[in-house]
């Protein structure tokens, strides 16, 4: 434990985690959580449930970090361990956390006639000495205690959705922050693009990026987004959210319209907000991508005020008589091509009377593609204000089916947030392979 930044090590528990069964989310969400305060996760660990398990990490860690945090073996089932052996660990008994065990007892007796065990019970108890943590998710209360050599345990459930509970509402959070909170120390933000592949934006930044700067800058790509993000620290009179605040203008000038957001914002959620704030909808019309658009328009918060219609046309004769698109031009230029993709978003254009419509079809692959339409080729059509036109996208293919989908997900978004703006289309989107 050391004077400066405050550090913290992540345990997560569960037979299921080291079988692969399960995807450790519990880690990665703690560890942003802990980069908002200011302290630094120096490791994460997982172990199973075996008896023992659990202990052996305390022993490790308790004296060299100050926070240790575990997740899961809360529960009720037999095998989760972790009251016990922490009340073992600290040579302590178990108590019962006050108003926790009678409602615990209601609950059980709702579900079932009988008395409830003493395993359900045992999720209202914690080691003597310890403080209590609520979960308004699940029934396993949660506990934090300070071990033998002075770093402080934190054990909280293991369903994701029940760690969050505990850490925003149950007192998890604010109890860290108030003990060991250092969130002025630095300030994190990251910077969504899209439309340029990693290794081209990079040239763009590449000073930026170089080991030793302030903000300590990073980039990961993830499909068509690239993220840029930013670890700024204070320098001189400068607040580190100053200096945060300077590479933001920065990275604007520098990359222009290709930047689309900052920290949680999605292409998605960019192009509803603008729509909204336009007056304007859209309905989609999809082939290739079998709703995988109007998916992630309608995951957005707010989507109704902008969305009212979306077609899934994926054979021929449903792009006839759901979109009015002519049978004869379908036979003559093939489904996946730009006088289709036309009609289609002028079709659902049309008939849903939005402003806009956004039409994609395409060869999503493995298999159907010809030298003249190839996997991955995606038509994207947009029909709005002023008028029908389609462009043709090249998908990388080593994503396979998916990529092939998302990518022109991501592309058919990307059309419409520029027409909107008014910003010049990109002439081709470079693939990402
Ligand atoms: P437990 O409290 O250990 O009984 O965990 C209950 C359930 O939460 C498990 O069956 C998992 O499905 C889930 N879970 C536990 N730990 C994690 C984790 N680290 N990441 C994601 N899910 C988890
Ligand atoms: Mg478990």
């Amino acid at each position: 434990m050391s004077e400066g930044k405050r550090t913290a090590f992540l345990l997560s528990i569960g037979e299921e985690l080291l079988e692969g069964r399960i995807v450790d989310t519990n880690a990665p969400f703690l560890a942003e959580e802990f980069l908002g305060l200011g302290m630094a996760v120096v490791g994460m660990h997982t172990c199973g449930d075996a008896p023992g398990s659990f202990a052996e990490q305390l022993s490790r860690w308790d004296g060299e970090v100050d926070v240790l945090v575990a997740t899961g073996g809360l529960g009720p089932t037999v095998d989760d361990r972790v009251r016990a052996e922490c009340a073992e660990f600290l040579k302590t008994t178990l108590v019962d956390i006050p108003g926790a065990v009678e409602p615990l007892q209601d609950y059980f007796s709702k579900n079932d006639e009988a008395d409830a065990p003493e395993y359900f019970l045992a999720q209202g108890r914690m080691p003597s000495g310890a403080s209590a943590f609520r979960n308004r998710a699940g029934t396993a209360w949660a506990f934090y205690v300070r071990l033998p050599k002075g770093s402080l345990l934190c054990c909280l459930p293991g369903p994701p959705h029940e760690v969050q509970a505990v850490w925003r509402d149950g007192g998890a959070k604010t109890m860290l922050a108030d003990s060991f909170g250092m969130p002025e120390a630095h300030a994190f933000g990251t910077f969504q693009t899209v439309g340029v592949p990693e290794a081209i934006l990079e040239l763009q930044v590449r000073d930026l990026l170089e080991h030793g700067k302030n903000p300590r800058m990073g980039i990961t790509a993830r499909g068509k987004v690239v993220t840029l993000s930013a670890m700024a620290h204070p320098e001189g009179d400068a607040s580190a959210k100053t200096v945060l605040e300077a590479t933001a203008v920065e990275l604007r000038n520098r990359l222009g319209p290709v930047l689309f957001g900052r920290d949680g914002d999605t292409l998605a959620a960019r192009v509803v907000r603008v729509l909204a704030s336009q007056g304007q909808s859209v309905a989609t019309a999809e082939s290739c991508t079998g709703g995988q658009l109007s998916q992630a328009l309608t995951d957005i918060p707010g989507a109704s005020k902008v969305f009212r219609y979306g077609w899934i046309t994926y054979a021929d004769e449903a792009k006839s008589s759901e979109l009015g698109v002519d049978a004869a031009l379908i036979q003559k230029y093939g489904a996946v091509s730009e006088e289709v993709a036309c009609a289609m978003a002028d079709g659902a254009r049309q008939r849903s009377h939005s402003d806009w419509a956004l039409a994609l079809t395409g060869v999503a692959g493995p298999d159907g593609g010809t030298s003249a339409k190839p996997v991955g080729l995606v038509w994207l059509g947009i029909a709005g204000p002023h008028g029908v036109t389609a462009i043709r996208r090249q998908q990388g293919t080593r994503a396979g089916r998916p990529g092939v989908q998302q990518g022109a997900v991501m592309d058919a978004l990307d059309l419409l947030r520029r027409e909107l703006l008014g910003i010049p289309s990109l002439d081709s989107t470079p693939s990402p392979d």
